[in-house]
């Protein structure tokens, strides 16, 4: 009897080629996320994975860790193999199974049986109700209940029979790397992290690029956005952080330009930089934490002059979230304690008091001109753009 983790994931919508990209990519990513844990074989067959430990010792949570983390999971089973089809010992082994699990808890359920090879001697509804009389029999506290019980037993008959109870549940998603990549812009406020989590679980690759003006912003608040890399890397496998020296740029639009201004423009210099090391690394969209009426920088009309320097698709999964919605996620994901560190993105002395919340595209672009040389920033800030793999 060997106990192994059966992986089920959603087949129903991917089809012809697609269904083929779609579990290549899941085993090579549920291949990556254990390959430091211990040895495992993957088998793939009909429409789920199966993960088999290959040594006798090795941290059972830890795996189910990972595997909650994988985008296109929506449940693993830990299920037990057993080789034999002779079934007196198949029902041995379903109860000690279930003894392991459930002795002495009073639980009502049922046994779900299936059979792949319809030659096996007895009919799956005979199987279920055999194994069903040979547990209720031996476990006293346990009853059936075969419309709403509290655990279904399963028991999968094909080369070797395959029993399990639990499903602990995914993510769901698409597996990353099935959907080309994406640019995230990544602060190290509560949103980006969480607006890149929801673009990456449908299957987006991701990379990162932060804006640093050291020293108006601290090497802390650098730190605290490496870290968020770190975090997003648990589900994406690997994250590269793309880290912008921005301080002159800024320097310079608080020199030129309408303080009432300085966001907007700024957020336009940003997108644009983005969209250049986006292209670089062949990345095809961006990815941004925004939503509507945030802040003033986040108005309809803002978002509207922000986006018009765009070519790239700008992705803003978060566009009609709550801020209380965002929290939960980024509770969930785990980025939340790290995005309320007290180490602030963007120096005060960058943002007016009363920003234009309507701002009107003709007028600023008629601010930007007076940003003499601005091109030359942008390529300098490009060339010194320091790069982390996470
Ligand atoms: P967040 O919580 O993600 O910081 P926010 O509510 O603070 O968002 P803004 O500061 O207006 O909102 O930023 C809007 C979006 O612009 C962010 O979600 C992020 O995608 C991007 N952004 C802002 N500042 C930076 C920065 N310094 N580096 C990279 N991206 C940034
Ligand atoms: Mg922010």
């Amino acid at each position: 009897m060997k106990k192994l983790f059966l992986i089920k994931y959603g087949e129903i919508a991917i089809k012809g080629k697609n269904r083929y990209l779609f579990e290549d990519a899941l085993l090579q990513n549920i291949k990556k996320s254990l390959r430091n844990i211990g040895d495992f074989k993957l088998i793939k067959e009909q429409g789920r994975i199966l993960v088999e430990p290959l040594k006798e010792k090795y941290d059972e949570e830890e795996v189910i860790g990972r595997l909650t983390k994988i985008f296109g999971i929506i449940g693993i089973c830990p299920v037990i193999k057993v080789d034999s089809l002779d079934f007196q010992q198949i029902q041995e082994h379903v109860l000690h199974y279930m003894k392991e699990i459930y002795q002495d808890k009073k639980i009502t359920f049922k046994v779900e049986a299936r059979r792949a090879d319809k030659s096996y001697p007895l009919t799956s509804p005979e199987i279920a109700r055999e194994v069903g009389a040979y547990l209720l029999q031996h476990m006293p506290t346990l009853s059936v209940d075969v419309h709403h019980p509290q655990v279904r037993v399963w028991i999968e008959i094909r080369n070797s029979v395959y029993v399990y109870s639990q499903v602990i549940p995914g993510l769901g998603g698409m597996p990353i790397g099935t959907s080309g990549k994406a640019m995230l812009l990544l602060s190290g406020g509560i949103d980006s992290p969480v607006a890149g989590w929801m673009v990456a679980k449908r299957g987006v690759a991701l990379e990162g690029i932060y804006f640093h003006s050291h020293p108006y912003t601290s090497d802390r608040a650098k730190e605290k956005v490496i870290e968020l890399g770190r975090k997003l890397a648990t589900y994406t496998g690997k994250f590269t952080l793309h880290i912008v020296p921005f301080t002159e740029i800024q320097l310079k639009i608080y020199e030129k330009c309408p303080h009432v201004q300085l966001t907007i423009i700024m957020r336009r210099i940003m997108m644009q930089i983005a969209e250049k090391i986006a292209k670089k690394q062949n990345a095809l969209a961006l990815i941004t934490g925004e939503s509507i009426g945030q802040v003033a920088s986040q108005t309809i009309q803002s978002l509207g002059v922000t986006n018009a320097v765009c070519t790239l698709p700008v992705f803003r999964p978060l566009i009609g979230f709550d801020k209380q919605d965002i929290i939960t996620i980024a509770e969930k994901i785990d980025t939340y304690e790290t995005s309320i560190l007290p180490y602030e993105d963007c120096c005060t002395i960058f943002v007016a008091k009363h920003p234009q919340t309507k701002p009107n595209l003709e007028s600023i672009e008629r601010s930007e001109k007076n940003l003499e040389n601005i091109d030359a920033m942008i390529e300098e800030a490009i060339a010194k753009t320091e790069v982390i793999f996470i």
